[in-house]
């Protein structure tokens, strides 16, 4: 017994060093995901829940790893945020999503895209210069840009951030809460900020259509915002019966599997154009 445990236990270390040695090549191939364009955005459509008009993309990041295939975003994003290396995937995310809206501005569609920040974006002192730059080199307006922020983001440093988002909510960006109800802050703190959206998280729609406690939670969270002002999107919308009750709920917008998966940028305008005869 003391021998199948001493092997067990090294079969456990092993699987350990494996992880480990995974984490370690892919912080190390970071730098050339940026550099060997290994990178690439994927746009997943938000649609207003009563007209069910497309409001808005939601720019999700792509990295197909030269020998250890696709890997997942919330793997490469959380290793990139904990080794300090998110800034230049973030710079070049800004400059891919600005290149996009201005090639489907070329082809007649001026569509607004949403992107995802991470603390240390929020951190970055040269954070509303460079994303004001890049809008007006690509000659696009403001409110074709949105922010996508976590909560935990936010309370990370929050007199920086919240600096950082007055001066791009006054620039006309629109600000949205990602992930809400999965972090610690309440809808007071939050209320300080200039956020003007709320996004569900999707752990509490996936099975609202079944769980009783997830539709009273989404339900309130819906109420509370909007004695707020604030808009709310669902994210993880995978049924026809869900967003039929977040529609019954006052929902404002929807997102999710159901609507769309994330498509890739050349087969957006084709969508636009099925979805909308
Ligand atoms: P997120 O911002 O909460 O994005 C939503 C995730 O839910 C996406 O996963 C999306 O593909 C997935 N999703 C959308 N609809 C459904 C649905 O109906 N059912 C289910 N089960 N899932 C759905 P994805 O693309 O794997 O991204 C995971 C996370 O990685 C994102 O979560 C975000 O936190 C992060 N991420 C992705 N791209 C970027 C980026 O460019 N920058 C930063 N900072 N983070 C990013
Ligand atoms: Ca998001
Ligand atoms: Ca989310
Ligand atoms: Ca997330």
């Amino acid at each position: 017994a003391a021998s199948a445990r001493h092997q067990s236990h090294q079969r456990y270390l092993e699987g350990q060093d494996e992880e480990h040695l995974r984490q370690l090549t892919l912080i190390r191939d970071l730098q050339s995901a940026v550099t060997c364009d290994q990178l690439h955005m994927v746009y997943q459509p938000k649609i207003d829940a009563r007209s069910g008009e497309v409001v808005e993309f939601e720019a999700l990041m792509r990295w197909q790893h030269p020998s250890l295939g696709f890997i997942p975003p919330d793997e490469f994003i959380t290793l990139a945020e904990r080794s300090g290396n998110i800034r230049p995937l973030s710079r070049w995310m800004f400059n891919a999503v600005c290149s996009q809206l201005a090639a489907w501005q070329r082809q007649g569609q001026r569509l607004s895209v949403a992107i995802n920040l991470s603390a240390a974006d929020l951190g970055d002192a040269d954070l509303v210069a460079l994303l004001l730059n890049h809008l007006r080199h690509h000659g696009l307006q403001a409110d074709q840009l949105a922010l996508e922020i976590t909560e935990s983001a936010v309370m990370e440093d929050a007199t920086l951030a919240s600096h950082s988002l007055n001066r791009l909510r006054q620039a006309g960006l629109t600000i949205s809460v990602d992930d809400f109800g999965t972090g610690y802050s309440s809808l007071a703190q939050l209320k300080r900020l200039p956020v003007g959206e709320l996004k569900i998280d999707k752990s509490f729609i996936l099975q609202l259509d079944s769980e009783d406690d997830d539709a009273t939670i989404v339900r309130s969270t819906i109420e509370m915002g909007h004695s707020l002002g604030l808009r709310i999107v669902a994210e993880g919308v995978e049924n026809a019966a869900s967003a039929g009750l977040l529609k019954e709920y006052g929902c404002d917008f929807l997102q999710g599997y159901w609507i769309a998966r994330p498509l890739p940028a050349d087969s957006v305008i084709e969508w636009l154009g099925g979805n909308n005869p």
